[in-house]
């Protein structure tokens, strides 16, 4: 994967460091740019400003659920068109559900699978070229 400015850059909203530094650490090792970001209300400026390729959204977020932020970011135009994938330990058929009427275009379960996890987000960035 290309690496610098043309690498995709990922957005990681995420209230946990460790998971933060797990998930930067394999996304970066694998040519992909990274930014995080602990705190839903500045979400949505950061992602204006930055316009990642893709958004990675922890569900359970302490001021406000990742499901309601991506549900904020599909009704925000300027930010609308950028998928949004959601990371959560609940995996249930009713959570993918819920993620999926929210706007997420899939789901990844934590614990993160450390060889898999990559490959996943590198097949998202696919379908979205094309
Ligand atoms: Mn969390």
């Amino acid at each position: 994967m290309n690496r610098g400015e043309n690498a995709p850059l990922i957005l990681i909203v995420e209230d946990n460091e460790v998971h933060i530094r797990l998930m930067c650490d394999l996304l970066t090792r694998h040519g992909m740019r990274v930014i995080s970001c602990k705190n839903p209300r500045e979400a949505i400026s950061l992602i204006q400003k930055s316009k990642p390729d893709l958004i990675l959204m922890d569900i359970s977020l302490k001021e406000m659920s990742g499901l309601e932020l991506t549900q904020i970011i599909k009704k925000t135009p300027s930010i609308a068109r950028i998928p949004v994938v959601a990371l959560t330990a609940h995996a249930t058929k009713r959570d993918q559900e819920n993620a999926r009427s929210a706007g997420c275009v899939g789901f990844i379960t934590k614990p993160i699978n450390t060889r898999l996890f990559p490959k996943k987000i590198a097949g998202f960035l696919n379908n979205i070229t094309s």
